[in-house]
């Protein structure tokens, strides 16, 4: 298995040297992530190269060469391009509203009644199967390397959704970089969430209050500071976005949307005792911060309690 990993990765690399339209990937640096990725506008484009069309969502510039983060609309797969690949025009969500991106974002279903305070949006998937997704929020804890190995264990490119917030990033780099080395040799499949930058929150507080709800939050620097963090650091940013704590009002569930991001709540917090069923979103934190979480994790994947197959976020909806 080893043998055959390491030979799509070297096919892989000589397709990214030999054809410059590929997308692109970013080496991590010393550099700060500001210096390296500048004007960020989030954008709405349809795109096509001759070959393929696409969705921008974000235009920038990443060490002095144009780029866009482009969605697939069938897929959902998110992809750095060069915008020099590419031509785009502006569009709209009506016009992409029969896509099946369009549907996962203005799902019918949310919009009969309003939405509650915790947990909305995307909470349980279709299907059978669970979507495991990490949080990681702001700590000064080590990652739970055991959690992501567990995993790793189940076979190659087993798909886990992470949600990533700067602050955690911005003092995990290592932990980061080792992660990325485990999508990169094919162990995991890793779809990169933003899960705000300084993740607010203030003990007991109630939670119409707290989190984003906290007065002074500017949600566009929380949503794009972690995007271009994370680029910088040689991840590409899905299309889903975790509120901390799950908490947001309509308000705000409208500007993530806005931003072209899909909200991603949870059916079961293993740490609150919400038992996955076929179709989960489970949700744990191997950031250190509830290691009763992962035990609980470990427990129900060795008993065969875990719905199978652990499938990818992209496919929930
Ligand atoms: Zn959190």
């Amino acid at each position: 298995m080893l043998l055959l990993w390491a030979s799509v990765a070297g096919a892989a690399t000589a397709y990214g040297e030999e054809i410059s339209c590929a997308p692109v990937e970013i080496t991590p640096g010393p550099t700060p992530a500001d210096e390296r990725v500048r004007d960020y506008p989030p954008v709405f484009e349809a795109c096509d190269n001759g070959d393929e069309s696409r969705l921008a969502i974000r235009r920038m510039n990443v060490d002095g060469e144009a780029l866009l983060l482009t969605v697939d609309p069938q897929s959902l797969q998110t992809s750095l391009e060069r915008a020099a690949c590419w031509r785009c025009e502006e569009t709209s969500d009506a016009a992409q509203a029969e896509t099946r991106y369009l549907k996962a974002l203005h799902p019918t279903q949310d919009s009969a009644r309003p939405p509650a305070l915790v947990n909305a949006g995307l909470i349980q998937g279709a299907g059978d199967g669970a979507f495991v997704t990490g949080d990681l929020c702001p700590t000064h804890k080590p990652l739970d390397r055991a959690f992501f190995e567990k995993l790793a264990a189940q076979g190659p490119h087993t798909p886990v959704a992470l949600a990533v917030s700067g602050a955690w990033l911005a003092h995990h780099r290592a932990d980061f970089a080792w992660l990325r080395e485990k999508a990169r040799t094919g162990a995991l499949a890793i779809t990169w969430a933003s899960h705000s930058y300084s993740h607010p929150y203030v003990a007991g507080l109630p939670d119409r209050q707290n989190y984003f709800l906290r007065p002074g939050v500017d949600v566009d620097r929380e949503i794009f500071e972690t995007e271009k963090l994370i680029i910088a650091e040689g991840a590409t940013p899905s299309v889903f976005f975790r509120f901390p704590g799950l908490v947001a009002d309509s308000a705000l569930l409208e500007h993530i949307r806005d931003r072209h991001l899909i909200p991603l709540g949870a059916d079961s917090w293993l740490a609150l005792g919400l038992r996955p069923r076929p179709g989960s979103i489970v949700l744990v934190h191997p950031n250190g911060n509830e290691p009763v979480g992962i035990k609980l994790f470990s427990r129900l994947m060795d008993t065969g309690a875990m719905p199978r197959p652990l499938r990818p976020l992209n496919e929930a909806r």
